[in-house]
C-alpha cells in the first residue's frame, strides 16, 4: 500500500495514533456471510502470515514509530494464534481481542477486553455465522472460571435482518460471566444492496431507537454510549462519518504477502462511509469535539481520548 493515497506506514513525519488494528492471521475457522476480510479488493491475501516472532518485531516497530499504546488484535481468527497473542498483548497497555468465540478464552491479564461477536439469537446467528456456532459460543462464554481477569465483552452486529431481536441476545446473556455487550452497525460496502444493509441512515434509524431502548432498560450491560447513538441519527450520523474520527485514531494494518500493509480504515478499502455503523467511529466521536457537537452536544468533560488528542495535535480528517 506504500504511496496509495491513505498510507501512514510511510509517512514522514509518522502520524501518532492512540492505537492500531491489526489481523494477526488471514485464517479464519468460520466463513460468516457479512464478512469483509475476504471482499475483492481488500488489500488481504489468505496466505502470507508472518511467523511470531518477526510478526512481533514489526508490531513493536510500528508501536514506537506511531505512539501506540492500545492494540486490537484481529483476524480472520485471532485466537488461531494465542501463543502470539500472549507474548503480543504485554506489549501494550490496553488490548483488545476480536474473536468469534469458538476457540476457548484464555486468561490473559486485566489489561485485555476479549471481544466476542455473535450476531442474534441462536437462529439468526447461526444463519449467518454457521451452524452449531452460538451454542458453541455460549458454551465456551458459561464455562469462564470465577478468577477470570480479563474483560469479555459481547459485541453484536446490528443488521437490517436482525434488528427486531436483538433484545432476546441481551436477555440471554444478561445473568452470565459476560461483562457486557455493545452493539455495532453493518457497515456496507460502497454499492451494498444486500438483506443486511439498510439503504441509507434514514432507513436505518428504527435500529438505533430500538437500542437506544436497551440502553435505557439495561444501561450497565449494554455499553453503547447514550451520545454515540445519538450521533448515529440521520442528521448527525453523515457528519460524523465525514469527519471519520477512526481515520485519526486507529491504525488498521492488515498483513500481506509477509509485510505489514496499511488499508485505507479498519472496514477495508471500499467501505461506504454514508451508511457506516461502526462502534468504533460513533464510539470516538461521542468523546471527542467535532463539528456534530452542535448537532448532538458533550455530555461528558473531556477523558483521556480527548486528551490525547490534544496533546497530540492530531485532527479529524
Ligand atoms: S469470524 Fe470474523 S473473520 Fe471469521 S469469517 Fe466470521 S466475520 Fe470473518
Ligand atoms: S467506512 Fe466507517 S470507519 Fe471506514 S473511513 Fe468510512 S466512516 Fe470511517
Amino acid at each position: 500500500m506504500a504511496g496509495s493515497p491513505w498510507d501512514r506506514l510511510g509517512s514522514d513525519p509518522p502520524q501518532p495514533f492512540p492505537a492500531a488494528m491489526l489481523n494477526v492471521t488471514n485464517r479464519c475457522n468460520l466463513s460468516c456471510a457479512h464478512c469483509f476480510i475476504y471482499t475483492d479488493g481488500n488489500p488481504n491475501d489468505p496466505a502470507g502470515d508472518l511467523d511470531d516472532a518477526a510478526l512481533l518485531a514489526e508490531v513493536e516497530r510500528v508501536r514506537d514509530r506511531h505512539g501506540l499504546y492500545g492494540m486490537l488484535w484481529m483476524g480472520g481468527e485471532p485466537m488461531l494464534r494465542w501463543r502470539l497473542l500472549e507474548r503480543g498483548v504485554r506489549l501494550f497497555s490496553r488490548n483488545v481481542i476480536t474473536t468469534n468465540g469458538t476457540v476457548p478464552l484464555r486468561d490473559f491479564g486485566p489489561a485485555v477486553t476479549y471481544v466476542v461477536s455473535l450476531d442474534g439469537p441462536e437462529d439468526l446467528n447461526d444463519a449467518v455465522r454457521g451452524e452449531g456456532v452460538y451454542r458453541r459460543v455460549r458454551r465456551n462464554l458459561l464455562a469462564l472460571p470465577e478468577s477470570f481477569s480479563s474483560t469479555v465483552q459481547l459485541q453484536c452486529v446490528v443488521t437490517r435482518q436482525n434488528q427486531a431481536r436483538v433484545s432476546e441476545l441481551v436477555e440471554a446473556f444478561v445473568d452470565t460471566p459476560v461483562d457486557g455487550i455493545a452493539f455495532t452497525f453493518h457497515v456496507p460496502q460502497q454499492g451494498e444492496r444486500s438483506e443486511l444493509a439498510w439503504r441509507d441512515v434514514e432507513e436505518r434509524e428504527v435500529a438505533v431507537d430500538l437500542v437506544l431502548e436497551l440502553k435505557e432498560r439495561y444501561p450497565r450491560f449494554v455499553w453503547n454510549h447514550r451520545r454515540a447513538l445519538a450521533l448515529m441519527r440521520p442528521g448527525a450520523a453523515r457528519v460524523v462519518t465525514a469527519h471519520c474520527p477512526a481515520l485519526a485514531t486507529v491504525l488498521p494494518l492488515y498483513v500481506e504477502r509477509g509485510r505489514f500493509t496499511n488499508p485505507r480504515c479498519c472496514y477495508g478499502n471500499h467501505a461506504d462511509c454514508d451508511r457506516c455503523g461502526a462502534w468504533v467511529v460513533f464510539a470516538h466521536a461521542a468523546k471527542l469535539p467535532g463539528p456534530w457537537d452542535e448537532i448532538v452536544p458533550p455530555t461528558d468533560p473531556p477523558g483521556p481520548l480527548a486528551h490525547w488528542f490534544a496533546a497530540a495535535g492530531a485532527r479529524l480528517p
